[in-house]
């Protein structure tokens, strides 16, 4: 997984720095203060996530806990660190099964963002933990998605359910039903619904992901979102947000030079939980987010 190079490198030097001090004055904080907020603005993180770190950050720092620490500097990064494992979610969250099976999991995001990558993934870690996921192709906007996923499915030794000519061919919200209709006849325990992605936030392509979402009341909605997206982030997850109300966050991506501006901003603009991370196009490359690791790599 990316070490967040720079981010992470300026961090370090401005952590150094601090160290070289014994007491701290409000004006040593204040500066190290203004550091991070340069860091975290360079990586792309999104101003409102940085204000309100920061804010954080000085509060604590020029409070108490540091002024009785015996080492004043080794303080603040640990208060550095506890905010950054808060704005990444605090808690590790797991993907949530329902009681009565099938468990359905759908997946929304940009064309490109790696879904269909990570429907592979997933199929191929439940099948490792025991579940029997079927795979429901449900873009029918690209011609040539439904064949991706097929072979995805096949690599991931994972069952599909996708049209036939004639049979549902234009109508996704039809497939999603009936796939997990199927779902439960040959009692596949989780269906993954890959829907349609395209190249901008589009309210056709929202309306058609709602409509899917109501027809199947899934028990998880995964919005899959690139890491290196940058400070597009924001605006694209609140508008999946608003359009699918998605319960968990898949970062992909994240073996790439992504900055982390992505990593720290959506889990935190949107309230909802990073599930996982997609590190890589192997269908081996998932790992679980556990906020307290990834804040670890930011700060090592
Ligand atoms: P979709 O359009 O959202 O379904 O995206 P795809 O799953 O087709 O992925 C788009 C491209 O990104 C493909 O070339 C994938 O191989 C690649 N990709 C997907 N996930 C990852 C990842 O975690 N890391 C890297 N490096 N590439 C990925």
């Amino acid at each position: 997984m990316a070490t967040f190079g720079t981010l992470s490198d300026r961090l370090t030097e401005t952590f150094r720095n601090l160290r070289t001090k014994g007491k701290l004055t409000p004006a040593d904080i204040d500066g190290t203060v203004r550091e991070i907020r340069r860091a975290l603005l360079d990586a792309d993180v999104a101003l409102q996530v940085v204000k309100e770190f920061t804010g954080k950050v000085r509060e604590r720092a020029l409070g108490d806990e540091v002024n009785r620490a015996l080492n004043p500097a080794q303080q603040v990064v640990q208060i550095v660190n506890e905010e950054l494992v808060a704005i990444l979610g605090g808690q590790q969250r797991r993907l949530q099964f329902a009681k009565q099976p099938p468990t359905v999991i759908m997946l929304a995001g940009l064309q490109g963002s790696g879904k269909t990558t990570f429907a592979g993934k997933l199929a191929k870690q439940l099948e490792k933990d025991g579940h029997t996921p079927l795979l429901v192709a449900c873009d029918l906007q690209r011609p040539n998605a439904v064949n991706q996923l097929t072979v995805v499915a096949e690599r991931a030794g994972a069952a599909i359910y996708a049209p036939e000519p004639g049979n549902g061919v234009g109508d996704p919200v039809k497939v999603a039903r009936d796939g997990v209709e199927h779902a439960r006849r040959q009692q596949f325990d989780t269906v993954i619904i890959d829907t349609a992605g395209r190249l901008g936030v589009d309210a056709e392509l929202m309306k058609q992901a709602a409509d899917i979402r109501r027809a199947t009341a899934p028990d998880e909605v995964l919005f899959v979102i690139d890491a290196m997206i940058g400070q597009d982030a924001v605006s694209t997850a609140k508008a999946f947000q608003d359009g699918v109300d998605f319960t968990g966050v898949v970062l992909s991506k994240l073996d790439g030079d992504a900055r982390g501006g992505a990593a720290l901003s959506v889990a935190s603009v949107t309230g909802r939980p990073i599930i996982f991370a997609s590190t890589g196009e192997g269908l081996d490359d998932l790992e679980a987010f556990h906020p307290d690791r990834m804040a670890s790599r930011i700060l090592d």
